[in-house]
């Protein structure tokens, strides 16, 4: 393994709300010691760590950088971890990195990852001094008793607003992940919790992109998954939380990356739609055009909109019976 490049890197389209069409976008994986928490149940991104130096992260990023669009682009700039967190990226790397980035003029926007409890008015005011600045935050849920029994992330919905606010009094702007379908959670709570994360997150967040959970290797998750106690979500569900929380909110660029969609560790519907649906989602990141969701359809809707309604019978019922138990 090479640590003098990074994880990975490639091209590809964004949304630009400022500009209402799609952009350019170089997505850049750094390699570096990880994340420090690792405790989230579905996360095997740490497999992604090494023990590379901070002249090995600079090395990545003028290696990536090489594949620089000629023409305005934005630059997702991620470690499998938090950016901030200065054991990952020490404070002189990261200055030298926005000295880095004030050298490419076609940089229009930078997009970072980080935890909240890293966030700081001087990290943050030190990035967007270079350009404009948008923090993805992986909050998962609003739900806190979801995000921290369920998921084990560590931090509450408190933290996170608390991270926002910071973020926004710099100037800088907030992408909010919400996570679909957590362990633990059947399909119907799922999508509602999703909507309902996205109403509660949309007033500190620019950009909310819903995460389709998949079963990574060596994960809890995976553990739950090989013994049948876990399913990750429909497509049709997705499709569903996308429309729910676009169409409340047309000024907030709503995206949704299907990885691994159509395989069995990934969302997935019945086999053959699945790439239909798929494509319709990539086509919709980028266009932000809700009528690409529409009008699509399989006969495993049926099938999905049954497990859905079960899903509240089951879970009515269980809540009947421990407010029963209760009485
Ligand atoms: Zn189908």
């Amino acid at each position: 393994m090479r640590y003098d490049v990074p994880v990975a890197s490639w091209l590809d389209y964004e949304y630009s709300m400022e500009e209402q069409k799609p952009i350019r976008s170089l997505t850049v994986i750094l390699r570096t010691p990880g994340c420090h928490w690792r405790r989230c149940r579905m996360c095997g991104y740490w497999h992604e760590s090494a023990p590379v130096t901070q002249a090995d992260i600079i090395a990545q990023l003028s290696y990536a950088l090489k594949s620089s669009p000629n023409e305005d682009f934005v630059l997702k700039l991620y470690t499998s971890g938090s950016l901030l967190d200065e054991r990952e990226i020490a404070a002189t790397t990261r200055r030298r990195m926005v000295q880095m980035l004030l050298q490419q003029k076609k940089l229009k926007r930078l997009i970072i990852e980080t935890r909240p409890e890293y966030v700081s008015a001087e990290k943050i005011a030190e990035l967007a001094a270079a350009v404009h600045l948008e923090v993805a935050i992986g909050l998962e849920t609003a739900d806190d008793f979801i995000r921290l029994e369920y998921i084990d992330k560590g931090f509450s919905f408190s933290d996170y607003r608390a991270a926002a606010g910071i973020i926004a009094d710099c100037g800088a702007t907030v992408k909010t992940y919400l996570l679909l379908k957590p362990p633990f959670v059947d399909e119907r709570r799922a999508i509602e919790d999703a909507i309902k994360s996205a109403d509660l997150v949309a007033p500190y967040s620019s950009t909310i992109s819903l995460n389709l959970c998949n079963v990574q290797r060596h994960t809890q998750l995976e553990y739950l998954w090989r013994r049948g106690y876990y399913r990750p979500p429909w497509l049709w569900s997705a499709i569903e939380v996308i429309r729910a929380i676009k169409s409340e909110r047309r000024g907030t660029v709503v995206m949704s990356d299907p990885v691994g969609a159509g395989h069995s560790r990934g969302p997935h519907n019945c086999g053959s739609c699945d790439t239909t649906v798929k494509e319709a989602i990539k086509r919709f990141n980028i266009t932000q055009d809700l009528h690409i969701l529409e009008g699509i359809n399989c006969d495993c809707r049926e099938i999905w909109a049954a497990q859905v309604r079960f899903d509240k019978l089951l879970f009515g019922s269980i809540v009947d019976h421990v407010q029963a138990g209760r009485a």
